[in-house]
């Protein structure tokens, strides 16, 4: 039973969308705790395979042999269909960060091809002001055919903390960090800490020289903070911040359910912040994806990234087979705009998990499923 719909794509940006000096980056290091600073050792756990591509992985050549001939219609060679949940193995739900206009123009395309939904995490902010992204009623048309839509922070923001790469010295007006996003947006309040002293500050901008990157404060710091201290914005701006998503995302006819982080930053302050507020968290902590079904906390749910550079096809077939096999929700996440997910990355997961016999549901569904909701 496939759903074939005629697509309009509008190419209209909504009034006022006028453009911030906040862009939404592909720097390496987003979401990529591999390449980027992210103090939690156990994200380096996973080996990155970015980079290797003629390792383990089978080769792109392969598969594109296979997928020459289908420019018009890619064809499924098994028209098998996926199954409902009750006469499935298990649930898979797919999520996708950061609304991007790929999360419609790709993603969305070839979910309705296999009659599966979706999950986006939406920054309704960078959705209003950045040409890129989602129109506010391309995600409305995704939520009304039943896909599930999580608060991903109005821009983005990184609500985690980043740690310091020097003392900041009491009248100093710019902090070494190992990452200076924390100065993106001038004016946005910030709090400098370490163990015994915490003090206010504002961004100024942000730079970087010979020492690293830095974050401009616009007035000099009023106590020293030593190195091991970090910058992160104050819990009751994260609280705004995320009220904001949350009201934007409402006030165009959208459910939210829960949350995913940004950056995959998830450790200090906002985690509690987080936590009050949201009762689904998508990516807890890095890497996994197969939550067990025994004592299973939806505020800790975690994935596994299915971009090119994460996992390999046997790697999928191995996720979606032990999906299959224990009592597991599993979830899967990816970027519908990074160069390492494309329609065929894409079509390769989703037709694994029906090959599994595995329900492709949104995590509302899967919960509800549960018991949680
Ligand atoms: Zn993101």
């Amino acid at each position: 039973m496939q759903r074939r719909k005629l697509l309009s794509v509008t190419g209209i940006t909504l009034a006022g969308g006028a453009a911030t000096a906040y862009r939404l980056s592909r720097r390496p290091s987003d979401d990529d705790p591999d390449s980027s600073r992210v103090d939690d050792s156990q994200n380096d756990a996973k080996p990155d395979v970015s980079g290797d591509e003629g390792g383990d992985e089978r080769t792109d050549s392969d598969d594109r042999t296979n997928s020459d001939d289908d420019d018009e219609q890619p064809q499924r060679d098994d028209e098998k269909s996926p199954p409902s949940i009750e006469d499935s193995e298990g649930m898979v739900v797919f999520t996708y960060d950061d609304s991007h206009i790929k999360d419609y123009t790709l993603t969305y395309r070839v979910h309705q091809e296999y009659d599966v939904p979706g999950c986006i995490a939406a920054c309704p902010g960078t959705m209003l002001e950045q040409d890129d992204f989602l129109d506010p009623e391309h995600l409305l048309e995704m939520h009304e055919d039943g896909w599930s839509v999580m608060s991903h922070t109005y821009r983005h923001r990184v609500l985690g903390r980043i740690r310091l790469t020097e003392p900041a010295p009491r009248g100093a007006d710019r902090i070494y960090v190992e990452w200076n996003e924390h100065g993106a947006i001038e004016d946005d309040p910030l709090v400098v800490f370490d163990e015994d002293s915490r003090v206010s500050a504002s961004a100024a901008g942000r730079g970087s020289d010979s020492r690293g990157d830095y974050v401009e404060l616009a007035e000099p710091l009023r106590e020293s903070i030593d190195e091991s201290g970090y910058v992160r914005y104050p819990q009751e701006f994260m609280r705004e911040v995320l009220e904001k998503t949350d009201e934007t995302l409402e006030s165009w006819g959208i459910d939210v359910t829960g949350f995913v982080y940004t950056y995959d930053r998830y450790h200090g302050a906002v985690e509690d912040v987080v936590r009050d507020r949201y009762e689904t968290v998508g990516n807890h902590r890095y890497g996994g994806g197969h939550n067990e079904l025994d004592g299973l906390d939806p505020t800790t749910i975690r994935r596994l990234y299915i971009e090119t550079d994460k996992s390999t096809e046997r790697e999928i077939d191995s996720f979606m087979a032990t999906a299959a096999e224990e009592d597991v929700l599993s979830v899967v996440g990816a970027h519908s705009f990074f160069e390492t997910f494309d329609e065929e990355r894409l079509r390769y997961t989703i037709e694994s998990a029906i090959e599994n016999d595995l329900a492709i549901v949104t995590i509302d569904e899967a919960l509800a499923e549960l018991g949680f909701q």
